[in-house]
């Protein structure tokens, strides 16, 4: 069996989705399709949740009209009268209707979950209509979670279990990407942009021969073309070079998406929505080592730097204290490096997180930090490309490990 996933930029208007189902009617007849919420469904759905938490009335009223309006206007686009999408937002304005009665990142997920429930809703109906013979599957019964609301952790058994025995007969199967459920049936999410891992859970416990992603690039790139005018395509890489690539931020990719594939041998493959019968990159087990260097930029970084206030070593016990106050406020650590009685370390300059960090971390330590940052990584670098890199910037920090070097830069441009 084959594994389809479409992001939202495939489907984002009635276009993307007529293109969808052409390359399913031409190549995935019998593929389980995992799809994103359409366009910019899911942005719209975080504004709504703080606006309904906040008791922004208006406010929510407003957006909630934006996104009946768009989900309606693509079902009388693709389907004539057929609206199948009302049920949910009826459920929607039930929900709405009620004051908040649970944390916020479990309202968060009862609400953006839906987006994927719209998509697929209106794509089923679609390739129904056209004569392609679709199953609508409910991911949240498929996948199984424990409670950790909008990064859900997968649990495995469960997983497999209800898909081998819920996934059965012939024809295309569509579901939601995203979105997965606790044992006590409360909606989880998997994090933002987590319907490629989506995607690889389901092909795991399918056993699948692949997985595609149908994306707006041509396949992997060496570089993000948004930052970059030329960029090359990289026709093959390893479950190694990718995992790395996403991890450090190459975003075509989410990060947990290779590990499941990894352990089962099955391909990814990253190819266009825009030229379905070019062959894209593959990812899999293959004996080499890119021959050119990739880039990845994350700008809005901060430098923190930390000396403990006695001139103490940084040694395990710092150490464990300072990895203790990230994991307690949140923060994903980018990239770290210490001395005898320093400890830097380099993450995304979140403003909902960070001031809680720095806060935190001035309890123990004495604490200085620098913003407005890029943090550049190449792998397989040479040192050509790290003069080129580096023109105009100014060089904070550096770390090199044999294929990965990491620049914490201020742009002097
Ligand atoms: P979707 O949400 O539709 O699945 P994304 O927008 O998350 O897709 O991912 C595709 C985007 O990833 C591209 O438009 C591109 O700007 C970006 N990107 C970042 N790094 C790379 C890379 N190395 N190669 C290709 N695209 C990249
Ligand atoms: N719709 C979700 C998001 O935008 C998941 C995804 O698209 O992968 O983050
Ligand atoms: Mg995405």
């Amino acid at each position: 069996m084959k594994v389809f996933k479409f992001g939202g930029a495939s489907v984002k208007d009635s276009a993307g989705v007529r293109n969808l189902g052409e390359i399913i009617k031409t190549q995935g007849k019998d593929a389980f399709v995992v799809v994103s919420a359409m366009g910019k469904t899911t942005n719209a759905l975080e504004d709504l949740v703080r606006a309904y938490v906040h008791r922004q009335n208006e406010n929510t009223q407003t957006v909630l009209a934006t996104l009946k309006d768009f989900h309606q206007r693509m079902s009388i686009e693709l389907l004539g009268n057929s609206i199948p999408v009302d049920e949910t937002f009826a459920h929607l304005d039930l929900l709405l209707a009620q004051p908040p009665s649970a944390p916020y990142d479990e309202v968060y997920d009862q609400i953006v979950s839906l987006g994927e429930i719209l998509s697929t809703q209106i794509i089923a109906a679609y390739l129904q209509q056209n004569n392609v013979p679709t199953q609508w599957l409910d991911a949240r019964q498929l996948i199984c979670t424990d409670i950790t609301f909008r990064e859900g952790r997968v649990n495995w058994t469960e997983t497999n279990q209800r898909i081998s025995q819920r996934v059965t007969g012939k024809g295309v199967k569509i579901t939601q990407g995203f979105v997965g459920q606790t044992a006590t049936n409360r909606t989880t999410t998997l994090g933002r942009d987590g319907s490629d891992y989506s995607a690889a859970i389901f092909a795991y416990c399918l056993n699948a021969d692949s997985v595609t992603i149908w994306k707006d690039v041509p396949g992997v790139l060496n570089a993000d073309p948004r930052w970059f005018d030329e960029t090359i395509l990289l026709d093959k890489l390893t479950y190694q070079d990718a995992i790395e690539l996403a991890y450090y931020g190459a975003t075509v990719i989410h990060p947990k998406t290779i590990k499941p594939l990894q352990n089962k041998g099955i391909p990814l493959y990253v190819r266009s929505f825009l030229t379905p019968d070019a062959p894209g990159t593959v990812i899999g087990n293959f004996e080499q080592h890119l021959s050119t260097p990739s880039f990845i930029f994350k700008v809005n970084q901060v430098l923190i730097s930390l000396r403990p206030n006695d001139f103490s070593f940084i040694a395990e016990d710092n150490l464990s204290r300072i990895f203790g106050r990230f994991a307690q406020a949140g923060v994903k650590i980018n990239l770290m490096q210490n001395t005898a009685i320093s400890f830097s370390v380099v993450v995304d300059n979140n403003p909902d997180r960070v001031p809680a960090l720095l806060a935190l971390l001035k309890q123990d330590f004495r604490v200085s930090y620098n913003d407005s940052l890029e943090l550049i990584t190449i792998r397989y670098y040479d040192q050509g490309t790290i003069d080129r890199v580096l023109v105009n910037k100014k060089l904070l920090l550096e770390q090199k490990s044999r294929y990965t070097v990491q620049l914490v830069v201020k742009d002097l441009g």
